[in-house]
């Protein structure tokens, strides 16, 4: 026999378990997100690369180290999606909905790729729930995406432990100005900085922020911090945002380091972190992209959102749903199989989990029915079939009654 096959590192099969819990977190999601009003898309997996990665300033890790980019067999430049959001950008663009009926509210699921370390909690291919405003400048817009994301933890009773923490990074002007008094804080203690840092200061200064090496972390803790260099405007719009959130009741925590991982960011900044997963406390960040659509060709769109990542929701769930007990429909020989079926039918279109054992004699298929975990056996025999009953067997408490098999179905039904 040739050796087994195994899953390319970093990527897992979601079965049993893993896959309730995951679906969970998806239909959780777009039961709140549908509350908000926030109409799903779905968009390609993956992109011309420019969609990604655009121009030489992108410093993210994202961008610069984690992609998976491939030349196709017509030689374009493809690149399976790091994250939601510009793809959500480019087919806002690509379909002309840039021009009216803005703002538009978009929920998105599905899967993501990062050429990453894989650990507990990080992946190859992993999965995110994402919301955004598109097209929207209002602080208020900013302030509902986090709410409809607090909403959605607490949905999936997972909001205990886990801290909104949230930052502006201001305007062009306020950045300018913090760039200069964070650059000559780092310059004074470049040395010291990983060799990462030393690059980040040279090319994306505010980069530095989010560096999870530990002598840097030190470093960053006595740099300057944005909130000192805001301009008015910077200012009153932030103010706003935590206004909002407070009139949501949402509470938070303001943070002066995030930055958020992807470039293109400016005012609302925030992430959702729990000391529950390891270095992997993020489990949803977000915040506000202004120039994102004009990247990809649009006008002018200032535009919020935040993505949270599912394998990471899954594991902060108390326990994954349990599985859907059926009801076992058990025919004592193979005359009774017929009506066995037609009677699977009957439950199944009256919305009834159905399983009907495919072979063996009663013994065998009530074993089967057991290891189902049915909840309820309907067995079938010769002298039922001519009755048009069955025997209703309840599996948890043992009780057995004969009833006509309306009224069985109509019971399991209810
Ligand atoms: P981190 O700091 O953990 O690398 P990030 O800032 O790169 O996260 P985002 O790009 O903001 O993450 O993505 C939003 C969310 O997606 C994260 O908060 C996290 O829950 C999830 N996520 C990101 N990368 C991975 C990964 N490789 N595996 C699993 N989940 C991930
Ligand atoms: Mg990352």
């Amino acid at each position: 026999m040739a050796s087994p096959l195994q899953p390319v590192r970093g990527t897992r099969d979601l079965i049993g378990e893993d896959f309730r819990a995951h679906h969970h977190v998806v239909e959780t999601a777009r039961r709140v997100a549908a509350l908000y009003g926030f109409e799903e898309w779905s968009t390609p997996i993956f992109e011309d690369t420019r969609v990604f990665s655009r121009g030489l300033g992108d410093t993210s890790d994202v961008v610069s180290k984690e992609m998976y980019t491939f030349t196709d067999r017509g030689g374009d430049s493809i690149t399976l999606r790091p994250e939601a959001t510009a793809g959500l950008c480019r087919a806002l663009v690509s379909n002309g909905l840039v021009q009216s009926n803005l703002p538009r509210k978009v929920f998105y699921t599905g899967p993501m790729f990062r050429y990453e370390r894989p650990q507990k909690g990080r992946y190859r291919q992993f999965h995110q729930i994402d919301v955004e405003v598109l097209g929207a400048a209002e602080p208020l817009a900013d302030a509902e995406v986090i709410a409809c994301g607090w909403d959605v933890l607490n949905a999936l009773g997972i909001a205990d432990g886990v801290v909104l923490e949230i930052n502006t990074l201001g305007d062009a002007e306020s950045r300018d100005a913090y760039r200069a008094a964070l650059v000559a804080y780092l310059s004074d203690h470049r040395a010291s900085l990983s060799e990462d840092s030393q690059v980040r200061l040279e090319k994306n200064p505010l980069r530095v922020l989010d560096s999870k090496d530990e002598t840097d972390k030190r470093i960053v803790a006595g740099a300057p911090v944005m909130r000192d260099h805001l301009t008015a405007d910077a200012a009153r719009f932030y103010d706003k945002v935590l206004g909002y959130l407070t009139g949501f009741g949402v509470p938070f925590r303001q943070n002066d380091r995030i930055v958020r991982g992807l470039d293109y960011y400016s005012h609302t900044a925030f992430e959702f972190v729990t000391d529950r997963l390891g270095a992997q406390g993020t489990v949803l960040g977000g915040g506000r992209y202004n120039g994102l659509v004009e990247e990809m060709g649009g006008p002018p769109t200032p535009s919020v959102g935040w993505a949270a990542g599912i394998e990471r929701l899954s594991m902060l769930l108390a326990a994954p749903p349990p599985a859907p007990r059926p009801v076992a429909v058990i025919p004592v020989a193979e005359a009774q199989e017929p009506e066995a079926l037609a009677l699977a039918q009957q439950l199944r279109a009256a919305g009834v989990v159905t399983e009907v054992a495919y072979k063996g004699n009663l013994k065998r298929r009530m074993e089967r029915a057991n290891k189902l975990h049915a909840r309820v056996a309907l067995i079938l025999g010769e002298d039922e079939a001519k009755q048009g009953v069955v025997q209703f067997r309840d599996l948890d408490g043992g009780s057995q009654e004969t009833l006509s098999r309306d009224e069985a179905v109509r019971r399991l039904s209810a």
